[in-house]
């Protein structure tokens, strides 16, 4: 049950099939990825004494090595300990030490000074590596079992220290199964192109696209530019791509100036931070039915809910907005339950925390203990999240629990409040966090990005969320901002802003 028996096949059914492209340019076929793949092993295992279960970590920008680099690990048994690139060094650093990482592959293995290392870890060049051929050695992968582990996935640590998340290959094989059951069906001549980062969804789903023979695209800017995105697609036709809803944003404005409709596109799935309905309506006006939703986490990477093409399509259906606004339906190897705050599953219609089941869910976190223990409970992952399920089975979330205002001892969505504001024509982007408040205990605060940077008027807010929603969840306060501080993965990062409160309060 070794993930990396995929590429193996492939290689065999389809040697001369393009797989690696950088850019336009293909850089190898399905034999040579795979001859590749098997000389870095050799090296790995007698130039670097890695041994099946030793970590492998990747410190780099998205490349084609990239995969080399995961599959050469995998074919010998050892864990993959992919890395955001965008952190600082000392982060990443932290990272490779907590995992306990034998090597650890930067672009030119030269990133960390002396020193910053243990010395059982050894830095290498990851890119431009050379290797002999090799004959009939490493001539199949290391057998091992379902349990295995493969991939400790790094939490964005969006809310405190990161967490390793221990991913098996049964892990990654389910979630692989389940994304042509869900999400959408891979066919040779694709071409999945990497615009998010390798380390994180963008990567994982590099498995089923190697099952399937597919491309794989490296953008030469090794990052995200929607219109790169946009000449690829022309260029190679049938793309796929993992975007986060920031990466959308920018796709349609794009899109918009240059008057591009999705020509070349086959599917944007998009996920990993809420997409608000109003930038949802703008990117199915532009790029039509193309759009598929997922939902998930490091904890069941990819895999908790997915919301298909034709639901997010269908704008003339009646309750189009309702279905639209949630993350679809469970994916099909997971059971969802909401529960309440005694871990009791609560009926459709009532929200609570989402937990999840499968065999997509993680083994637990790396060498901690006391957090496994809190997160997976009689067999079900809790994720943090806040939704709930409606009669009908679709799954929609309101917030993260730490991110949920109580205000007046009433419970305040940030997302629901969000919304509401996204969908005023002034506001381009929005984010909402509670202040510690001597009256209400905490209160509302919108942090707002106004379109083309002219702050929007806060009367003229005001009323308009007056005229949407309850008064209690009016924003008491408005802040404008040039842009939101984000992580690499597009995510909002609610401390940084929660911060800046607190200092704007102390001063
Ligand atoms: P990560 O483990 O870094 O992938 O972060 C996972 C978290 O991102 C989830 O627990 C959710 O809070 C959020 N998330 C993922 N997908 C979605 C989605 N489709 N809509 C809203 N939030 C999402």
């Amino acid at each position: 049950m070794n993930i990396a028996n995929w590429l193996h096949n492939a290689a065999q059914r389809w040697p001369e099939r393009g797989a690696l492209f950088e850019g336009q340019r293909q850089r190898a076929d399905y034999h040579s990825f795979a001859a590749q793949v098997r000389g870095l092993a050799h090296q790995l295992v007698h130039e670097h004494r890695v041994e099946p279960g030793d970590r492998v970590a990747l410190f780099m920008k998205n490349c084609c090595e990239y995969l080399e680099l995961m599959y050469a690990a995998w074919w010998i048994g050892a864990v993959v300990v992919p890395i955001n690139c965008k952190l600082h060094r000392s982060e990443a650093g932290w990272i490779v030490d907590n995992a306990g990482a034998r090597v650890v592959f930067s672009d030119d293995g030269q990133v960390f000074a002396p020193g910053e290392l243990s010395d059982d870890c050894q830095e290498l060049a990851g890119r431009g590596r050379v290797v002999a051929a090799i004959g009939e050695a490493l001539a199949t992968p290391y057998s091992c079992n379902a349990d295995h582990l493969a991939w400790l996935f790094y939490t964005s640590g969006t809310t405190g220290r990161s967490k390793g998340v221990m991913l098996s290959h049964g892990n990654l094989m389910a979630m692989s199964l389940c994304y042509p059951l869900d999400v959408d069906a891979v066919a040779s001549r694709d071409a999945l192109v990497y615009a998010a980062p390798m380390s994180h969804g963008a990567g994982l789903y590099n498995f089923i696209h190697v099952r399937c023979g597919a491309r794989h695209v490296v953008p030469e800017s090794r990052g995200f530019k929607a219109e790169e995105v946009f000449a690829l697609a022309a260029g190679l036709g049938e793309v796929s791509l993992f975007a986060a809803p920031t990466m959308v944003k920018r796709m349609v404005e794009q899109a918009r100036a240059t008057g591009y409709a999705g020509e070349g596109i086959k599917t944007i799935v998009y996920g990993g931070a809420p997409m608000y309905l109003a930038d949802l309506q703008d990117a199915v006006d532009i790029f039509g039915p193309r759009l598929v939703q997922i939902y998930g986490q490091g904890e069941s990477p990819m895999t908790i809910s997915a919301l298909s093409r034709e639901q997010i399509a269908d704008r003339q259906r009646p309750e189009w907005a309702r279905i639209a606004a949630s993350v679809g339906r469970a994916h099909a190897c997971v059971d969802i339950q909401v529960l309440d705050a005694g871990l009791r599953p609560l009926a459709a219609g009532h929200a609570g925390q989402i937990a999840v089941r499968g065999p997509t869910v993680m083994h637990g976190y790396w060498r901690n203990e006391a957090a496994t223990r809190q997160t997976l409970v009689d067999g079900w992952l809790l994720t943090g999240d806040i939704g709930y399920l409606d009669d009908q089975g679709y799954l929609t979330l309101t917030d993260r629990c730490k991110d949920v205002i109580i205000s007046g001892g009433s419970n305040v969505y940030p997302r629901e409040v969000e919304e509401v504001l996204a969908l005023h024509p002034e506001v381009f982007e929005v984010c909402v966090v509670g202040e510690a408040d001597p009256e209400w205990g905490e209160s509302v605060v919108a942090f707002v990005v106004g379109r083309g940077n002219r702050p929007p008027d806060e009367r003229v807010l005001g009323a308009w969320f007056i005229e949407r929603m309850a008064s209690f969840k009016k924003p008491k306060k408005y802040v404008f901002l040039a842009e939101l501080p984000k992580n690499s993965y597009g995510k909002v990062l609610k401390t940084e802003l929660r911060q800046w409160l607190k200092e704007a309060a102390a001063s």
